[in-house]
């Protein structure tokens, strides 16, 4: 099996995946994805992400505090999450952001403790995973005013193939328009394509990935939620990202090979994953 993909977003530690946990790991491994990210959304699940990522080859992780999880948050998760983003294989700060879906959600905490884990991104020149759902302004808003974009952090990473700025901030699940899509871009930002993108109603998110470089696209699944079309209905697998490479392919009217590719690259470079000193066990 050629191992031509990247799940640059899942949720390995998700307690459906726990029944069967070491057939699922199985079956990743005898599928054609060659890396995954598994995303933390609190001080546990990070914890764990870790973990796999410490037990599999073809597994990173990412550490943070999901908005929805900073209501009460202290201190001293704070230095909990600063420790797991020490561990080796943890590659970023995420999922943090804002999420203002919900009416009752503590949003002052949201933004306090999305700003502090930019400010932790920053210090520890880590790439950053984006979670923004109907908070499009604030959360582009936050990232400026703490500093993802400023000349301090562009300067810590390499400039990309076509010179261009790298900022390493990838917006996870992008559901805004083309015209935000573009502005992130300009400021050194990724934008990483879900599922939705297959769903009928994806008129949005196809023009996003029209207008946006392939050099710019990471695919992921955000496994075991918003599965893609033809397996909507099921519980999502990260192995089916599959299925949104080949939309982004179809979209950019290049090969499902060539898409792979370019996905893959992006997320390794975004991540900094270096195949041969990091794909094995140290
Ligand atoms: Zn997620």
């Amino acid at each position: 099996m050629e191992k031509i993909l990247f799940d640059t977003h899942c949720h390995l530690t998700d307690e459906y995946y726990s029944r069967d946990f070491e057939g699922f790991i199985k079956q990743i491994e005898a599928s054609p994805l060659r890396f995954v990210v598994d995303i933390g959304t609190d001080l546990e699940t990070s914890e764990r992400a870790a973990e796999n990522a410490d037990r599999y080859p073809f597994c990173f992780a990412a550490a943070g505090f999901w908005p929805g999880n900073t209501t009460g948050l202290a201190e001293a998760d704070f230095e909990e999450l600063r420790r797991i983003l020490s561990l080796p294989k943890v590659k970023a700060v995420g999922e943090i952001g804002l999420d203002y879906h919900y009416e009752d959600t503590d949003r002052e905490a949201q933004r306090y403790w999305f700003a502090r884990q930019i400010g932790l991104a920053l210090e520890l020149r880590l790439p950053i995973c984006i979670h923004s759902r109907d908070a499009d302004d604030e959360t582009l808003r936050l990232l400026k005013e703490n500093g993802a974009f400023s000349k301090e952090r562009l300067a810590c990473f390499p400039a990309r193939a076509d010179g261009s700025p790298d900022a390493r901030v990838l917006l996870h699940c992008f559901s805004g328009s083309a015209e935000l899509a573009r502005q992130y871009v300009k400021l050194g930002a990724d934008i990483s394509v879900a599922g939705p993108v297959t769903y009928k109603n994806a008129r949005k998110t196809v023009e996003v990935v029209e207008s946006v470089d392939i050099s710019r696209l990471t695919a992921e699944t955000d496994s075991p939620y918003l599965t893609p079309v033809p397996l909507r209905g099921q519980k999502n697998m990260p192995w089916y990202v599959e299925h949104t490479v080949r939309k982004i392919a179809d979209i950019k009217g290049v090969s499902y090979e060539k898409a792979a590719a370019a996905t893959l690259a992006n997320g390794m470079r975004f991540y900094g994953i270096k195949e041969q000193t990091e794909a094995g066990r140290a």
